[in-house]
């Protein structure tokens, strides 16, 4: 091999012409001088469209590379400007850099793949930038592959929530593709508007071929679904159903424990404080201490037990299908009317206004868990992404984690093309 093609494939610039090799004393780095060959000289940066000149820019320029062994290494060549006719005056592509970027594509891919594997320190320490430069730098490789391919093609089944991102009421809107389980948009807001936004990205034929939207109940959201997708069905996601009944339970938790502590019985305000979690969770999940508390509320406070039992019941909707699922949630609707329990009452009348979806997400069987192991992922990445410039270094963060757009490590073959 000679000495180019080695430097070339070392430093991972694979369409250069390698003119020198230097150790830069003071910032204790490789240099390595190259220039493009001439088929990809002259074109704009942004759309890489054959260009006349304009002017040598602001002459030689360095960008970040792969390291060499323990060196850090940049790769410096001129980086004239040309006159797009539709861009103006720009800096002409480099096959190695991405337009605007300081980091070569393969120090970009490499930076995007450690920040999906592994940990924020991990990548830090290894690579040795700051945590925002890798911000910035997943926004740039998810920009470039959403580029390549449309993400909103072949959409049937999507799942659509809201994810809070940061204290102080700050939210993304997110859009998976129940078929393929991958996040297909996100943006940061949750209103009509943000939502909207998607639609008009997805196209009046597209939004067509989409039978089936899970939501929560927002009214945002069906508003904008009967707008673009008035023949998808909407389901109910039971995930936030079952939320509302784990609500009402709690309300009426705080309930006995308020009036036990009026009353004075101790016991009784101590156990309902004590029962919050036992009350929470799924039967089988229980610890048996947490049992134990769940039996004395059996046997002491008929009342919140049988809130339990409600909210139960209600859990119980969801792990059925079909017709005997709708049978056994229209007998819930009958039970909770009557049961004298106001948080549940006011339970019923809401579930019974939201039937239609509930019946939509029963029949057509829409397993929740998917949407749901997503967002638990985009949740664990907001704290993760703290300390990220923007909501859309986030995203890009999410969609390299959840969307497939994670790239090769440098000089190996994609595992899968697009996963
Ligand atoms: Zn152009």
């Amino acid at each position: 091999m000679r000495n180019g093609s080695l430097w070339r494939r070392l430093v991972g610039v694979d369409q250069a012409v390698v003119e020198a090799v230097r150790f830069e004393e003071e910032s204790e780095a490789l240099v390595v001088s190259v220039r493009c060959r001439c088929s990809t000289q002259g074109r704009c940066g942004v759309c890489e469209r054959r260009c006349p000149g304009y002017d040598q820019g602001e002459g030689r320029r360095r960008w970040r590379a792969l390291d060499a062994g323990t060196l850090k290494t940049f790769v410096e060549a001129p980086a004239p400007r040309v006159r797009c006719p539709e861009h103006g005056v720009v800096v002409a592509s480099v096959p190695w850099a991405r337009h605007g970027a300081g980091h070569t594509r393969a120090f970009d891919d490499m930076v995007a793949w450690l920040a999906t594997n592994t940990s924020r320190s991990a990548v830090c320490q290894l690579v040795r930038i700051a945590w925002r430069t890798v911000g910035v730098i997943c926004e740039r490789v998810v920009a470039d592959a959403r580029a390549l391919s449309d993400p909103l093609e072949g959409l049937v089944r999507i799942g659509i929530d809201e994810i809070s991102y940061r204290r102080g009421h700050k939210y993304l809107t997110v859009v998976v593709d129940h078929d393929t389980g991958r996040l297909v948009w996100a943006a940061p807001g949750r209103r009509l508007r943000t939502l909207d936004r998607f639609f008009r990205l997805l196209g009046e034929e597209r939004a067509r071929r989409i039978r089936l939207i899970s939501a929560d109940a927002a009214e945002w959201i069906a508003k904008v679904v009967a707008r673009h997708c008035p023949k998808a069905a909407l389901c109910l996601d039971p995930f936030h159903l079952v939320r509302w009944a784990t609500r009402a339970l709690d309300e009426v938790r705080k309930q006995t424990w308020r009036t036990a502590r009026r009353e004075g019985n101790r016991q009784l305000a101590n156990e309902s404080h004590r029962s919050r979690f036992a009350l929470w969770k799924n039967p089988a999940d229980l610890t048996p201490r947490q049992a134990a508390t769940l039996a004395s509320i059996a046997r002491t406070n008929e009342r919140l037990y049988r809130a339990y039992l409600l909210k139960e019941e209600f859990r119980q909707v969801f792990t059925l299908r079909g017709p005997d699922a709708v049978a056994l949630l229209d007998e819930w609707i009958a039970w909770a009317q009557r049961c004298r329990i106001g948080p549940f009452i006011e339970l019923a009348r809401l579930i019974r206004q939201h039937r239609a979806g509930i019946v939509a997400t029963l029949t057509y069987g829409l397993s929740n868990g998917l949407i749901e192991s997503i967002n638990t992922r985009i949740r664990l990445l907001t704290r993760i992404a703290f300390g990220f410039r923007s909501p859309e270094a986030l995203i890009a963060l999410a969609m390299l984690k959840t969307g497939g757009y994670c790239p090769p490590l440098p000089g190996r073959q994609a595992v899968r093309a697009h996963g």
